[in-house]
């Protein structure tokens, strides 16, 4: 075999490769007229990001419903979409499963009883500012409260996009000290809001620090930027993430619409700079609700060299009672994935349980019956089988 070249380009993808599956996203009606440079460039696309109903306008045909919608959300939790994601959206179809994830509806403005400000309980388990440790061994870093793409089913609703709660130098600096000042944790979650939000330049220093903290062992960048800002994943990104492996991705695509030319190829530049990305989809009702979807999602991640890893269930987060579905639809999901598609494809389905219970895993049941040393299984084809303990 012929070794490259060192520095040499990569050998150009054939016409037949998995690449052709992966259509362009395109520049949709409101940012026809941007040019190639404006589009490709992330700090661009956070400028123009639509944060108005004027900007939506521009976009898609905005039905009643949003405008009101809007109106009345925007004070409690803003609306934001990157041109890029924006033209992902079908500007005439308000079910439109990109739309739904990111502009207003009437949906947001119900509470009902169960709904929480903090379903997780993360601001509880929270030692000292910004720093959420829960699990023995790892900890969740709040670094920045801002996010490309501010998704309309967003657990941290209540402080995500809020300049208020935006964590200030003096809180980086205590989380610091606290992973410094606990041996025990090995994992960081470094969080937000959207860490890629971040400048390469407070990214390269946050993650630096990080490193060099003897315990510290594995770093994980959670990120929705492949999803709704690939832009951003420059040659200097890539640079700085390379300084500081292992660095492991978790990424957010929720439906195969989501996945483009431009994200198919922020993912193999991430992947191929040595980061691990695993895909943590959120089950929503109108969305992605339906096993075809989430195989054909997964299916994709997996050309894409992302992993699925999670689905969860939708959470009891104020605001997003029109996005939850049944525990069943979940279970469904799994039952026509497994056996049906790789297991590459199948992630876990869990419940982060409220009140900081954690992420409890839910599986269908494949023991039909259990005696002794008597196993009575079914297959994924629901064929029966016993299986003898020797
Ligand atoms: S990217 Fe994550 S943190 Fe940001 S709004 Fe979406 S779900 Fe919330």
């Amino acid at each position: 075999m012929l070794s490259p070249t060192p520095g040499a380009a990569p050998p150009p993808l054939r016409p037949d490769s998995v690449t052709a599956r992966f259509p362009p996203g395109g520049r949709g009606r409101a940012f026809a007229a941007a040019s190639e440079a404006e589009w490709n460039d992330w700090r661009w696309q956070q400028r123009n990001r639509l944060t108005s109903i004027d900007a939506l306008e521009r976009a898609v045909t905005v039905t009643p419903d949003e405008r009101r919608a809007f109106a009345e959300s925007n004070a409690m939790f803003h609306m934001g979409i990157t041109p890029y994601y924006a033209a992902l959206m079908d500007p005439e179809d308000p079910a439109c499963p990109v739309r739904r994830q990111a502009v207003p509806s009437l949906g947001e403005l119900t509470l009902t009883p169960a709904d929480m400000l903090d379903p997780l309980a993360e601001e509880r388990d929270m030692p000292v500012p910004g720093i959420t440790h829960r699990y023995p061994d790892r900890v969740l870093f709040y670094t920045t409260h801002n996010c490309p793409v501010y998704c309309r089913h967003c657990t941290r609703k209540r402080k995500v996009a809020d300049p208020t709660s935006a964590a200030a130098r003096a809180q980086i600096e205590g989380g610091l000290a606290y992973i410094a000042a606990h041996p025990e944790v090995r994992d960081i979650v470094v969080s937000g809001g959207d860490p890629l939000s971040l400048s390469d330049e407070r990214l390269d220093e946050l993650l630096g620090r990080l490193r060099a903290i003897p315990h510290v062992e594995v770093l994980r960048l959670g990120t929705r930027n492949l999803v709704t800002l690939p832009q951003r994943v420059t040659e200097d990104l890539l640079k700085i993430v390379r300084r500081y492996h292992p660095v492991f991705v978790n990424t957010h695509f929720n439906h195969p619409k989501e996945c483009t030319r431009e994200a198919f190829e922020a993912c193999r530049r991430v992947a191929d700079a040595g980061c691990p990305i695993g895909n943590q989809m959120v089950l929503l009702k109108g969305v992605n609700d339906d096993p075809q979807i989430v195989k054909e999602l997964n299916q994709k991640l997996l050309l894409m060299r992302v992993r699925p890893y999670y689905i969860y269930q939708c959470d009891l987060a104020q605001g997003i009672s029109h996005f939850r579905t049944p525990v069943e639809v979940g279970l469904r999901i799994i039952e026509a994935l497994r056996g049906h598609t790789s297991g590459l494809a199948v992630p876990h389905f869990v419940i982060d349980a409220p009140n900081g219970g954690g992420k409890v895993p839910l599986m269908p049941e494949y023991v039909v019956a259990h005696e002794g040393k008597t196993w009575t299984l079914r297959n994924y084809a629901g064929k029966q089988f016993v299986y003898e303990e020797p």
